[in-house]
């Protein structure tokens, strides 16, 4: 008989890991960080019609230390990208990126000298979203996705990945 069968109903078991992710992905607290148009779906997704509080992201937090997760909604351009880096600097680990839409993945239709053309040469991305603009339920299928890899990421695997990734790019910029 396994120890799961001699325990009385009720009771569950679980890892420190398990329970730890769990926690994390249920507690994902977004940067209040918005570029271009994607930003207002974005915030569409924070408004009481789809409600981010189902998900524990009730907050979109002002100061990005007490933020783990940054939403690029829209163009990044060349002037921006050094405060974007600096705002994710900030961010204690870990943390997670989110690339919303064509032009924060790829420069978009924006292929020019003033838009970084992919928001990933500025620092590491987790989930793209695709779209022009994704719609509210496009950002909460890639927000459940990206709860599934924060639930499944080891404890202090995916700041060290971030961190070795982060000095690369700091290292070719
Ligand atoms: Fe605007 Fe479309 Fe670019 Fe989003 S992907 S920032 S909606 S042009």
């Amino acid at each position: 008989m396994g120890i799961e069968e001699k325990l009385p109903s009720g009771v569950l078991l679980s890892t420190v890991e398990g329970l730890a992710g769990w926690m994390r992905k249920s507690s994902v607290w977004p940067a209040t960080f918005g570029l271009a148009c994607c930003a207002i779906e974005m915030m569409s997704f924070g408004a009481p019609r789809h409600d981010s509080s189902r998900f524990g992201m009730e907050v979109f937090r002002a100061s990005p230390r007490q933020a783990d997760l940054m939403i690029v909604a829209g163009r990044v351009s060349q002037k921006m990208a050094p405060v974007l880096r600096q705002i994710y600097d900030q961010m204690p680990n870990p943390k997670w990126v989110l690339s919303m839409g064509v032009c924060a993945s790829s420069g978009g239709m924006f292929n020019n000298y003033a838009i970084v053309q992919g928001v990933d040469h500025v620092v590491p991305v987790d989930i793209y979203l695709p779209g022009c603009p994704p719609r509210p339920e496009m950002l909460i299928d890639a927000i459940l996705k990206l709860h599934d890899k924060i639930q499944h990421t080891k404890l202090g695997a995916h700041r060290i990945a971030a961190e070795d990734e982060a000095e690369s790019l700091a290292l070719t910029a």
